[in-house]
């Protein structure tokens, strides 16, 4: 064994981390605060090499990872299309990726309800303290907790996200729900929409629920990137009842009010 490394957040960043050491002879465990098997994050997500490369060499594989379209289409406001050329692109979903990297831990090895309280140094190596009263000491920690990282918080506390600038609203649409003319057009393709002065919409086919590839059982994923200022954003984050959300209305609240 060359260590032992704790692993805040079981997401798929700490997954990876934790399959790539694993497979150098780590003794490694994940804790995760959600006490349920994470599922359902997100929805597409378009695969680059590199993503491709980590899923291989962690041992997750790359089997039915997704949905290729084989051809950009830009579409005007009517929804012409404007210009098309032959782009093939492998969409996945985080599911899916989370799925495939999860099968490499052990279940042993990978701890829902944990949340990280704290962590100090021993001389030796570290030791975390989780809400729920566990005590584990390792080599190592790695904070793969997320953008509002726990881990990193302790160690810089300085350092707050800052606002990007622009939201996203996104969607899902069953093949099945579709009408035959998109299904064998606007479906097939991986598209894109430049409103005027007002971001940018792009869509693709990902696969359906339980990763269904099959004709006809898949998805549709669009997305709707727009910059809006703080004012507004605190409007798009206020769900149809009037409750403020701090990161995504999540389903099922409807909104924004
Ligand atoms: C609504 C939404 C939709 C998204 N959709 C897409 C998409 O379609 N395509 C795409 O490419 N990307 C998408 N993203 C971004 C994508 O989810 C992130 O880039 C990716 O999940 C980052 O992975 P991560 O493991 O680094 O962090 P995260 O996924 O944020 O995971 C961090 C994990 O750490 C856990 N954690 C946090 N604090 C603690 C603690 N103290 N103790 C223990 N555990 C802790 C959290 O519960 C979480 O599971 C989306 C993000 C959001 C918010």
């Amino acid at each position: 064994m060359k260590g032992r490394a704790i692993v805040i957040g079981g997401s798929i960043g700490g997954l990876f981390t934790a399959a790539l050491l694993r497979k150098e002879g780590w003794d490694v465990n994940v804790y995760e605060r959600v006490d349920v098997e994470l599922a359902g994050r997100g929805a597409g997500i378009v695969t680059h090499q590199p993503l491709l490369d980590v899923l291989e060499n962690c041992g997750a594989g790359i089997k039915d990872l997704g949905v290729v379209s084989q051809q950009r289409s830009a579409y005007d406001r009517a929804g012409n299309v404007t210009r098309k050329f032959d782009f093939p692109q492998l969409v996945t979903s985080w599911d899916r990726v989370q799925n495939l990297t999860r099968q490499t831990i052990p279940d042993s090895h990978y701890h829902l309800d944990h949340w990280l309280d704290t962590f100090e140094e021993t001389g030796t190596g570290v030791r975390a303290t989780f809400k729920n009263g566990h005590v584990d000491e390792a080599d190592v920690i790695i904070g793969a907790d997320g953008f509002r990282s726990a881990v990193r918080g302790q160690l810089f506390p300085e350092i707050q996200p800052q606002y990007s600038g622009y939201v996203v609203w996104r969607g899902l649409a069953d093949e099945a729900d579709l009408p035959k003319d998109i299904t064998d057009t606007v479906f097939k393709d991986f598209g894109f929409y430049l409103p005027e002065n007002d971001g940018e919409v792009i869509g693709y086919p990902i696969a359906g629920r339980d990763n269904n590839l099959q004709e006809g059982h898949r998805r549709y994923n669009w997305v709707w990137y727009r910059v809006v200022d703080q004012a507004e954003l605190d409007d798009n984050l206020t769900d149809a009842n009037g409750t403020y959300h701090d990161i995504s209305i999540p389903p099922p609240s409807s909104g924004p009010r």
